[in-house]
């Protein structure tokens, strides 16, 4: 049987609040999203943005500094932020932050499962079982323990949405990434699999595919590639990249806000690239 017809987020239609507070429109008034990974990059934009729509951000990362600058950022936009600092690997400190949502702001409406890291960068035979076992728990795993344990909190408010952050590596392979892509690749199927089971809790669930976004993420490839060999590969995913550039963290952080918000109220189980066209690209320049 459904929740009932009123969900929030997972299928009530929007209501919108006089809040006006940057590109604020109020769509998150009241609500509570958890987001994981939210110190730097993506996530910390998509957190920034919500709050700026009205949201309570519960903000789970492993770097301190980063949840810091993080809170006073969001605080001085309005919103209500609680960090916690953890390793996503672990299912007590998802556990945590989910009843830090419920215990200090009464609810959870909303999961972002973004943190992440990069692979090794190595062809496929050179790549360690330690290298295979570290992807596997921070890109899948903690998706899969943030996933299960939202559901009842989720449910308790008559609904939600989660949304997991895969990567346009997940749709297409790309040379010398393949645990990258094998884990994302795994987080489109756990996002399918997971909007069949929640469908009925009044939980809708999606996932964006980045396309490139300079964050910190890509230091740790120049750092593996070296300076000439990564700005070569910068110039190559560039030129893949339909519009000729890199994204923003910030483009993620609108796709990210359309779907979890009731704008999205009929949308549950896609894998949305927010990539340039990088995805579809013949790899010719524009
Ligand atoms: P980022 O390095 O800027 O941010 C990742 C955040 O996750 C950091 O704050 C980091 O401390 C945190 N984190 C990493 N491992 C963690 C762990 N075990 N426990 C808790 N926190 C942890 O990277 P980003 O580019 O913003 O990436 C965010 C997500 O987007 C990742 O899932 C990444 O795979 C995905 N993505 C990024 C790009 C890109 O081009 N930047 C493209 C496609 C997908």
């Amino acid at each position: 049987a459904y929740a009932d017809g009123n969900r929030k987020m997972g299928g009530r239609k929007k209501t919108m609040s006089n809040q006006s507070n940057g590109v604020s429109s109020g769509r998150f008034a009241n609500r509570v999203i958890l987001v994981t990974g939210a110190a730097s990059g993506i996530g910390r934009a998509c957190a920034v943005r919500l709050a700026r729509e009205g949201a309570n951000i519960v903000a789970l990362d492993l770097d301190a500094d980063g949840l810091a600058s993080l809170a006073a950022e969001i605080e001085s936009v309005g919103g209500g932020c609680e960090t916690l600092c953890g390793n996503v690997t672990e299912l007590e400190r998802i556990d945590a932050a989910v009843t830090c949502a419920t215990t200090r702001f009464g609810r959870l409406d909303g999961l972002i499962n973004n943190a992440g890291i990069g692979g090794p960068m190595e062809r496929f035979d050179r790549c360690s079982p330690d290298d295979f076992d570290r992807m596997i728990a921070v890109n899948l795993r903690s998706a899969w323990y943030g996933t299960k344990v939202a559901r009842k909190p989720l449910l308790a408010g008559g609904g939600g949405a989660i949304l997991n952050v895969a990567s346009m590596a997940g749709l297409v392979p790309n040379r010398n990434h393949s645990l990258y892509g094998m884990t994302k690749a795994a987080v489109i199927s756990l996002t399918y699999h997971a909007a069949m089971d929640y469908a009925a809790d009044g939980i809708r669930v999606n996932c964006l595919c980045p396309g490139p976004v300079e964050t910190p993420i890509f230091e740790q490839m120049r750092r593996n590639l070296g300076e000439d060999v990564y700005d070569g590969a910068r110039r190559q995913l560039m030129r893949r990249t339909l519009l000729g550039r890199f994204g923003d963290a910030d483009e993620q952080a609108a796709a990210a806000a359309f779907l979890l918000s009731d704008d999205a109220s009929f949308v549950t189980g896609i894998a949305l690239p927010v990539d340039g066209g990088w995805s579809i690209s013949d790899g010719q320049t524009p």
